[in-house]
């Protein structure tokens, strides 16, 4: 199966019926982490971007967490850590092992899908186009090169559906033809957790609680309802916990990179990587790449009713999220998105959602690093990954 990572092909049909496949990424929540001013938040700043990107650091006491409390995963995954070597690469530039880097953009859809052999180290004219792609499918400053913010969320935890999408610049997006559940309105679908593909360290009663929640999210804006199923076999959304291939032809790939992914309507399949340290209440689970199963829940339900990743970085369709960092509330984005396809939920209010929206969305755009022209801060950020790989 290659349909999922295919550029601008997303029907799969070589497998059980046809099915579309979007990846994602987001590197959410890290913008509201700290002040934009003074040194001391700059550096905290930096250091959040580092451990963002890089998925997990180590023992840094000037860590965001206390690091006494927090866990080392040795295990981690280092799918994406080496591509810090291509900061600041652009057109011209010919680096050794360029070429997994196509890879990825192939993955997640920038690329068309050529013969692994055809794909060399150099950056030509046509990877800089699908550099700008990927700046401006995930809302990032469109340079054309691979510049730090680039390479930060290259290298940040993702959804696995690819980026590909039917899109209307700066917004919400969908799948090509535009897939949804096509009952009569009001809907119901059901969906079922898999008793065979599950974790065991989280109590059944509260992995099924943060579905519910998540499901409710959607619920509360759009004329559907979710009830949980008896039988797995017989649910609408059948979800589950998966290692490695798991025979979708998308296969895990263990602790941080791909976090989770969906399939499009009406397929209703629900995966998450079983290899993720998963987390319903980050006071009690103290692994440092814990992951949000409630904010990733509300990701994959998105995809499940048919919106593809967004632009929108505040907004749960945003593709990456970091490790312990909820991201669970729709924001407008995420709203209209939805509602465009199903109508609105005849109780939901938007003014409600405004106002948190905007209170929310604040201070988040004024501390990106993408605003930033500090040479400080540049300087500093870079020194900061070069000594995390070298010390990894
Ligand atoms: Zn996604
Ligand atoms: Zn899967």
């Amino acid at each position: 199966m290659t349909a999922c990572s295919s550029a601008g092909a997303l029907l799969d049909v070589s497998g059980s019926g046809a099915r579309a496949f979007d990846v994602s990424v987001a590197r959410a929540g890290w913008f509201c982490s700290g002040s934009s001013s003074g040194m001391r938040s700059e550096r905290r700043f930096i250091i959040d971007e580092e451990d963002e990107s890089a998925g997990n650091l180590k023992g840094r006491s000037t860590l965001p967490y206390p690091s006494t409390e927090l866990t080392d995963d040795r295990n981690n995954n280092n799918t994406w850590r080496g591509f810090i070597k291509f900061l600041d690469a652009g057109r011209g530039s010919h680096v050794s092992g360029m070429s997994e880097l196509k890879k990825y953009f192939q993955r997640f859809g920038y690329l068309e899908q050529v013969p692994e052999s055809n794909l060399t180290d150099a950056f030509d004219d046509r990877f800089e186009s699908y550099v700008v792609d990927y700046q401006k499918t995930l809302g990032l400053p469109v340079t054309g090169k691979l510049d730090s913010d680039t390479v930060s969320q290259i290298m940040a935890p993702r959804c696995g559906v690819a980026d590909s999408a039917v899109r209307v610049t700066g917004r919400y997006a969908y799948f090509y033809g535009e897939p949804r559940w096509a009952r009569s309105s009001p809907m119901t679908l059901t969906y079922a957790l898999s008793p065979e593909y599950s974790i065991d360290y989280i109590a059944q009663s509260e992995i099924e609680s943060a579905f519910d929640r998540a499901f409710s999210r959607w619920s509360a804006v759009i004329p559907v309802n979710f009830t949980a199923a008896e039988d797995y076999w017989k649910a609408d959304i059948k979800i589950g916990f998966f290692s490695g291939d798991h025979g979708d032809g998308e296969p895990f790939d263990g602790v941080l990179g791909v976090l989770a992914h969906a399939f499009s309507p009406e397929n209703g399949r629900f995966h998450l990587d079983a290899a993720e340290r998963w987390a319903v209440d980050f006071a009690s689970e103290k692994s440092r790449v814990a992951v949000d199963l409630e904010s990733v829940a509300t990701h994959e339900i998105g995809h499940v009713l048919g919106l593809a990743h967004t632009p929108v970085k505040e907004a749960v369709m945003y593709p990456s999220l970091r490790p312990r960092t909820k991201k669970a509330d729709l924001k407008i984005d995420d709203v209209k998105g939805v509602q465009a396809l199903y109508g609105s939920n005849p109780n939901f209010k938007f003014s409600s959602l405004l106002q948190s929206d905007t209170s929310s969305s604040c201070s988040c755009s004024a501390v990106g690093f993408g605003t930033r022209s500090s040479l400080w801060a540049r300087t500093a950020w870079v020194m900061m990954m070069l000594t995390f790989v070298w010390w990894w």
